[in-house]
């Protein structure tokens, strides 16, 4: 959701920004801006800002319009917006301004909400404060003014640490002024933000993605963290070479804070399309790869045990959990709805699936011997987060399924296990949900080996999941074939999917794949959930997808299709491979091979996730940015 990058050092700032904010687009966004602190003789300190409505390119466009002129500056700050205080507007867009007693002037990007910005609106309006937009962003620039006092040695970090310490909700800021045109501040609180530390100056953004091509070193900010970072090209501080001042870390409070240098664990290769038409097909499409790395390590087929050796130190703990609270939001509360079959099925423990931003707000019974499972891409979802919180504060242990590493999740967990896909640009989530329902798959195995299974039914489950990314190879190559099938039913606005047990969660991730990027309806539910209400929709010709592999339930699953028939319903069918009688009923059927029930989750969503991609591309629209949509949902 929305991105920031900000650069200050020797070389020129536009282009890392442009750079930066191209490989933030898959987050998500609406509007794009940027500001540029010149440091031409004459108007050393002049801010120049550029705002547009829609993609980067258009903002690009307005740039190359204006020749550059005052944008060749060494330090800036960049923003794509994802809306939510004020309409689309250019007006709206980010940097804001705010101008200081004395005439410095504050530039701004903000990724967050701030909840008393309306309180703190009037009171600076009182003060003088001219308004030109409705976000709450312009009141944390505004405010960075009021407090912006030249006396100070480190004024805009010192002003910016005491705006922060009046606003509740959350940011991700990097803020400039002209009055210091070798300064950029950085602070967070919720929102992600992460300072590279390239060769003469600093790349700060949302994520890894805008910084990897300069730099692996780097340093997450935690929470109420503020950063000053000063650089510059040569002679701008005597020295003939671009200079760096080492990077100065205090919590909004002015406490010294000392940081920690990580790598950046992406490559570049990992975040271009390399020859796919979009990122949501590569990473369908490399789900066999993402899911053996996955895997790797952890299933030991040999001695027919699971291996995750981030849970050492907790596996008693584990063991003895008396109940589960699997959390989520979107595409990952789905993987927490099988993880809730599997934990009950094969670790026979009570485990529930709740929306996180359910769960936050409604006082939650927490029993001792409770394990939160917050599940999240990023890691940085800010209800998945907030859930965790809630549960901790309540005693419970906390486990992460995420992908991100050194996320906030993932840091404020006591243990987790990575899904280790690699990074996921899509904006519709695939190899994540895959990735991680083979690690609550995982997780089931282990527990269950230590409270039920036996040692040779866990074999048994662990030769089937080491096929899994072999089967999965099998099935992305029906691409075409999916395509096809898909074309006979796109025109239609109204889709059902159906399916039963560990089936049915893989229906509604279907729906919702659909609905993400081909803006076409669809609902999912449990089969039998049909004749309770929705087979009044059911038409002739109305798409129904059915998930038909065999297993327990494959006769009763039959029967819904029958009904569906009967009423008109074109069938879709994910079944096992072999299986002729479906043919009989289904319109098109797309074979999966046949798994044990727990397993058969990781394959059958695999269709579904290429039918929706090719929905959205027959349906004529931009897979990779759908709209009013953003990747990791960052704000409430
Ligand atoms: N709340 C701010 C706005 O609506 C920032 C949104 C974002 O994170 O992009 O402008």
């Amino acid at each position: 959701m929305c991105g920031i990058v900000a650069y200050v050092g020797g070389g020129r700032a536009l282009p890392v920004l442009l750079e930066g904010l191209k490989r933030l687009e898959y987050r998500g966004y609406d509007s794009a801006g940027v500001a540029v602190t010149s440091l031409n003789e004459g108007d050393v300190g002049a801010t120049s800002v550029c705002r547009a409505v829609g993609r980067v390119s258009v903002l690009e466009d307005r740039l190359d319009a204006g020749g550059g002129d005052g944008f060749d500056g060494h330090l800036g700050i960049a923003h794509t917006r994802w809306a939510t205080h004020g309409k689309v507007t250019e007006a709206n867009a980010h940097p804001h301004q705010g101008t200081a007693e004395g005439g410095a002037n504050i530039a701004l990007v903000h990724n967050g909400t701030i909840e008393n910005y309306a309180a703190l609106r009037k009171l600076l309006e009182k003060k003088g404060h001219a308004f030109t937009s409705e976000t709450d962003t312009e009141v944390l620039a505004k405010l960075v003014a009021e407090l912006y006092d030249p006396d100070n040695e480190h004024a805009l970090e010192t002003a910016v640490q005491s705006a922060l310490r009046e606003v509740t909700g959350a940011y991700a800021i990097a803020v400039t002024c002209d009055a210091e045109p070798f300064t950029l501040v950085a602070a967070r609180k919720g929102s992600p933000l992460i300072v590279g530390i390239a060769d003469g100056g600093y790349v700060v953004a949302s994520d890894g993605s805008a910084i990897v091509s300069h730099t692996s070193r780097a340093v997450t900010l935690d929470d109420y963290q503020v950063v000053r970072l000063s650089a510059g090209p040569a002679n701008t501080s005597g020295s003939d070479k671009a200079w760096a001042a080492p990077l100065h870390t205090t919590t909004i409070d002015n406490v010294k804070v000392t940081h920690e240098v990580t790598e950046l664990e992406l490559e570049l290769e990992q975040i271009e399309l390399g020859g796919y038409e979009h990122f949501m097909l590569k990473e369908i499409m490399e789900q066999p790869d993402s899911v053996r790395t996955c895997l790797r390590g952890r299933v030991d087929t040999r001695d027919g045990r699971i291996v995750l050796g981030g849970l050492n130190a907790l596996s008693r703990e584990l063991v003895r959990a008396k109940r589960f609270i699997l959390t989520g939001q979107g595409t990952a509360y789905h993987a927490g709805l099988i993880g809730e079959y599997l934990f009950e099925d094969l670790a026979k423990v009570p485990a529930r699936a709740v929306y996180a931003s359910e769960f936050r707000y409604r006082n939650p019974i927490i029993e001792d011997g409770s394990v939160i499972v917050p599940i999240s891409q990023s890691g940085e979802t800010a209800d998945t987060l907030a859930a965790l919180q809630e549960a901790k504060d309540r005693g419970a242990l906390s486990l992460g399924c995420v992908n991100v590493v050194g996320s906030t999740m993932a840091r404020e967990t006591d243990a987790g296990v990575y899904l280790r896909v690699g990074p996921e640009i899509g904006v519709a989530s695939t190899k994540a949900f895959v990735g991680q329902v083979a690690v609550l798959t995982m997780l089931a195995l282990y527990m269950g080996r230590r409270r039920v299974l036996a040692h040779s039914s866990v074999e048994d489950f662990l030769t089937h999941l080491d096929r899994v990314p072999d089967h999965i190879a099998a099935i992305v190559q029906q691409s075409d074939e999916i395509k096809q099938r898909t074309a006979d039913v796109v025109d239609r606005e109204n889709w059902l999917f159906l399916g039963r047990g560990y089936n049915y969660p893989v229906a509604l991730e279907g729906a919702l794949k659909l609905k993400e990027i081909s803006y076409i309806h669809a609902e999912g539910m449990p089969a039998a959930e049909m004749k309770h209400g929705p087979i009044a929709l059911i038409d002739e010709g109305m798409p129904v997808v059915f998930i038909a592999t065999r297993g327990s339930q494959y006769d009763k699953v039959v029967s819904n299709i029958e009904e569906v028939k009967a009423r008109g319903g074109r069938i879709l069918a994910v079944a096992t491979e072999g299986d002729t009688d479906i043919e009989r009923y289904a319109d098109a059927v797309f074979p999966v091979p046949d798994v044990p029930e727990p397993l058969q989750p990781l394959l059958t969503v695999i269709p579904l996730q290429l039918l929706s991609y090719h929905a959205a591309v027959l349906r004529g629209h931009d897979v990779d940015k759908p709209r009013n949509l953003a990747k990791s949902v960052t704000v409430e």
